[in-house]
């Protein structure tokens, strides 16, 4: 068996892995690759290293893990194979399908706009488009967790709960011969809501792991109902309107539940609250169709008080003459709106319409990449932001919660490894991590004894394992 690092190398973006055996080539994952454009364009393009792919697997929905489906499956079609197919958990497929569809339409728009303002050439096509992720439905095949099947001729594979996000996997394959490799995607932290903590996988000769957090940790999650509550008290009292910019997935269905939780204990004062997002309405619509896979707690709160993500005062909104209309409103109310760098989407009116008012909070839940409007939002040293063209004073309140984060810390990826079966480890790799993050963290397992310890150094780096 051959393992080839097509992404995530040496960066947290582009997961892509090809495993060779015996003639067959199997893809885990086929993210896109993210960050600055022209750069990330240029890689995203380069599909070299996909050819002849036989079966894919997709250990969850994030798109820096299914982003390049798409035009994977362009250059499939394109040599008349309908033999390929992509497998995944029951929601990983549902969200997928969202997440490429408002990945392919927001480029379709970029595009247009891009060209219009003369700033590329006319021949410019988007990475893909609507109908290149049309035409890939109908190769998805939802699998349950747990459940055994042969991607490849002489491959076992199955999904195994990673608490990540709704849907997200590791994945363990085995060969005839018996080697088994564990594919971790993106490992959760423990007790996030909803999502169940990840399942232990003890043994596994080949591991494959992520590292994002290989060097830090994150905030303990108890003190954040009590933070979150202190600042709705806070802005009720000034009569001020609280905006959550945040991702459709994950983020706005967490913050959803904390408030239904935090209503029903009677801990917040009854105000209206707007998600003012069509895609996090679709998602949310996912959530709701799998409470079979909710953890503990989000199931017995589902027996007790029914659906989590409905609740009096709670509006989804979806056209743009509803979003348009809470701005009109003049009392304290909650809008969670994306996108969760500020970057687009519909937030980026609800900031404009509320930063200047001394009353308002903006509340910042979700890491905030370098550059973007949420960065420059929360950077003390400026004091204006430049809003759609415009220049606004930051006069409102702006507040960032660190606790929530779906991904592991050092801690949480620790503990994975030292609950293995250390004797049957024969390599492990480290992708998805800052280089920083990815020396750390062998460092941290080379200290608690674990061996052949690889860091693949570029796209196209190749083991024989
Ligand atoms: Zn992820």
């Amino acid at each position: 068996m051959k393992i080839k690092f097509l992404g995530a190398v040496n960066t947290v973006t582009g997961s892509a892995h090809l495993i060779e055996y015996k003639g067959k080539r199997l893809l885990l994952d086929c993210g896109m690759f993210q960050g600055k454009r022209e750069p990330t364009e240029i890689l995203n393009r380069n599909m070299q290293g996909f050819e002849g792919i036989d079966a894919v697997l997709i250990s969850h929905s994030h798109i820096d893990h299914t982003g390049r489906l798409p035009l994977l499956f362009r250059n499939i079609l394109e040599n008349n194979r309908t033999d390929v197919f992509i497998y995944a958990t029951n929601a990983t497929v549902d969200i997928t399908e969202l997440l490429l569809l408002d990945s392919a339409h927001i480029q379709e728009e970029n595009i247009k706009y891009l060209r219009k303002k003369g700033r590329i050439p006319s021949g410019k096509e988007p990475l893909y488009t609507t109908s290149d992720v049309e035409a890939i439905k109908k190769f998805f095949i939802k699998k349950d967790y747990e459940e055994v099947f042969e991607p490849i001729p002489g491959i076992k594979a199955k999904f195994i709960e990673a608490g990540h996000i709704l849907g997200s996997a590791q994945i363990l394959i085995k060969t005839e011969e018996g080697k088994t490799l564990l594919y971790t995607g993106d490992i959760g932290r423990q007790h996030l809501p909803i999502i169940r903590d990840r399942r232990t996988v003890k043994e596994a000769n080949v591991i494959i792991s992520e590292t994002t957090y290989g060097d830090r940790l994150h905030e303990p999650y108890q003190g954040l109902k009590k933070h979150l509550k202190d600042i709705i008290v806070k802005t009720v009292k000034r009569h001020g309107k609280i905006i959550i910019p945040s991702f459709a997935l994950g983020r706005a269905q967490e913050i959803i539940y904390l408030l239904h939780e935090m209503r029903i204990e009677k801990e917040i004062p009854f105000i209206e609250i707007f998600i003012d997002s069509p895609l996090a309405r679709e998602i949310t619509q996912v959530f709701r169709k799998y409470h079979n896979i909710y953890d503990k707690d989000a199931k017995s709160f589902f027996h007790k008080f029914g659906d989590i993500f409905s609740f009096k005062g709670l509006t989804f909104t979806s056209s743009v003459e509803e979003s348009k209309y809470i701005n009109s409103i003049n009392r304290p109310i909650i809008i969670i709106a994306a996108s969760g760098m500020c970057e687009g989407g519909r937030v980026v009116h609800h900031l404009k319409q509320n930063i200047e008012n001394y009353r308002n909070t903006i509340l910042i839940i979700g890491y905030q990449a370098v550059e973007t409007l949420g960065r420059k939002l929360l950077d003390k040293n400026l004091s204006t932001v430049r809003i759609l063209g415009e220049e606004y004073i930051k006069k409102s309140s702006i507040i960032q919660l660190h606790e929530f984060s779906a991904h592991a810390d050092k801690n949480d990826l620790v503990n994975m490894y030292e609950e293995k079966d250390k004797t049957l480890i024969e390599n492990i790799f480290l992708v998805h991590g800052e280089e920083r993050s990815l020396n750390s963290f062998k460092n941290t397992l080379l200290e608690r004894g674990f061996k052949n310890i690889h860091i693949p150094q570029k796209i196209g780096d190749s083991f024989e394992i």
